[in-house]
C-alpha cells in the first residue's frame, strides 16, 4: 500500500538528534531557541517561541492574547478539531464559519455575518497549503485579531510575503507528516513584542513568585535541533511536491478532470494534493484496491461532530474532496503507480455513470 503520508528523514536528521542526546541537554534550550530564531527568520517574523505541538501553540496564543471566558472566536468547520479545543481550553467561545468551496479556506463575508461585539480573533487556517483571505478578514473588525493558522501552509507564498507573515501572529505544526516534522512540536511567531514576553512567560511555570496557570507546553532540544535540519530542507521539499503536482495535474487535464486551484501570484507548496470527485467515499475505496491510500482531507468538519448542518458548503467538500498521496520521499515509481491508478479509477467511474 503506499501511504497517503510520511515524514522525509535522512542520516543528517538522525546525527542531530543524536548530537543532542550525546550532549545530556535535552529539555528546552539552546537547540530550541535556535530553531525559533530559524523559523522566525524563513517567515519573517521578528521571533517565535516553540511549543510541544500546534494544539499547544495555538492555545498559548489565545490566552496570550488575553482570550477568554465571554471572548468569541471564529473559526472554519472544515478544519481538524485543535483549533476547536484549543477555543474551549482557553474558555472563550468557538464561533463556526463556512468556507469557500473554491480554496476550502475560511469564507470572508460569512465570517463578516457571524462578527459579534464579543468576536475577539478568528482562526484562519491555511487549508492545504493555499492561503486564507488575510487581507479580507482584516476588514470584518477593527477588534478582531486574526490568528494565521499555517499547520500545513510553512513556504506558501504571496507575492513576497509568507503565509504567516500577516496576522497578529501565525501558528506553525511540526507534527510527524507535516511540512517539515520534529515528531510532534508546534510555534508561534509574532513581531508584537507584548505577545512574544507573554507567550515565553506562559511556557516558563518553575521558579515564579506569583502562580498563573502555566501548562507544561515546552519543545525539547531533540526536536528543536531536528527543526533546523528540516528547515534547511525544506525548499526541496517544496519544490519536490510541486514536480508531484505538476505530474497530477497532468494527468488529471488528461482525463478531462479539473487539477487543485493553483491562484495567480500564489506559490503554493502543496501539503495536500486535494480533488473533487462525485463521491469521496467510493474513490477512495477503488484507489484501496490498487493499493494506494487516499483520506478525506479532513475527517469530518467541526459542525459534524455537534449535530449541527450549519455549514453547507463544508458539507458537501466533505462529501467530495479526496487526498491523494503527496510527500518528497514518494518515489517516482510510487508517483506513477498513483497515476496510473487514478487514471483507472476515473475512467471506471466515469463508465459507471458516476462522473
Ligand atoms: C495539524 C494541525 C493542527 C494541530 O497541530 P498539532 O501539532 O497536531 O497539535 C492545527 N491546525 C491545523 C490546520 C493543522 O493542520
Amino acid at each position: 500500500m503506499i501511504a497517503h503520508s510520511k515524514p522525509t528523514l535522512d542520516s543528517a536528521d538522525a546525527a542531530a538528534v543524536s548530537a543532542v542526546v550525546a550532549s545530556g541537554q535535552l529539555a528546552c534550550g539552546p537547540r530550541t531557541a535556535e530553531f525559533e530564531d530559524n523559523v522566525a527568520a524563513y517567515i519573517g517574523a521578528t521571533a517565535g517561541v516553540a511549543f510541544s505541538s500546534g494544539s499547544a501553540a495555538l492555545h498559548a496564543s489565545l490566552v496570550a492574547l488575553r482570550i477568554g471566558p465571554g471572548d468569541e472566536v471564529l473559526l472554519p468547520s472544515y478544519v481538524c478539531t485543535a483549533p476547536y479545543t484549543a477555543i474551549q481550553l482557553a474558555g472563550a467561545t468557538p464561533v463556526l464559519v463556512d468556507i469557500d468551496g473554491r480554496t476550502f479556506n475560511i469564507d470572508v463575508e460569512d465570517a463578516r455575518s457571524k462578527v459579534s461585539p464579543r468576536t475577539r480573533a478568528v482562526i484562519a487556517p491555511h487549508m492545504f497549503g493555499l492561503p486564507a483571505d488575510v487581507e479580507g478578514l482584516t476588514s470584518i473588525g477593527r477588534r478582531v485579531a486574526i490568528i494565521e493558522d499555517c499547520a500545513m501552509s510553512l513556504g506558501t507564498r504571496i507575492g513576497d510575503q509568507r503565509a504567516g507573515s500577516r496576522g497578529v501572529c501565525a501558528v506553525f505544526s511540526f507534527y510527524a507528516t507535516k511540512m517539515i516534522s520534529t515528531g510532534e512540536g508546534g510555534m508561534v511567531l509574532s513581531s508584537d513584542a507584548t505577545l512574544l514576553d507573554a507567550l515565553r512567560d506562559l511556557r516558563a511555570y518553575d521558579g515564579r513568585e506569583a502562580y498563573a496557570m502555566r501548562p507544561n507546553y515546552k519543545m525539547t532540544d531533540m526536536q528543536g535541533a531536528l527543526g533546523t535540519t528540516q528547515l534547511h530542507k525544506l525548499p526541496s521539499f517544496i519544490e519536490r511536491r510541486r514536480e508531484i503536482a505538476r505530474t497530477y495535474d497532468a494527468a488529471l487535464r488528461a482525463l478531462g478532470h479539473e487539477p487543485p486551484l493553483a491562484p495567480l501570484g500564489v506559490d503554493q507548496v502543496y501539503y495536500r494534493y486535494v480533488v473533487r470527485v462525485p463521491s469521496a467515499d467510493d474513490f477512495i475505496a477503488a484507489m484501496h484496491v490498487h493499493g494506494v491510500d487516499c483520506r478525506k482531507p479532513v475527517y469530518k468538519p467541526i459542525h459534524r461532530y455537534l449535530g449541527s448542518d450549519a455549514c453547507p458548503v463544508a458539507d458537501d467538500v466533505w462529501r467530495t474532496a479526496v487526498s491523494i498521496p503527496i510527500y518528497p520521499s514518494l518515489s517516482n515509481a510510487e508517483m506513477a503507480h498513483v497515476v496510473r491508478s487514478m487514471t483507472d479509477v476515473v475512467r471506471a467511474l466515469k463508465s459507471g455513470a458516476q462522473f
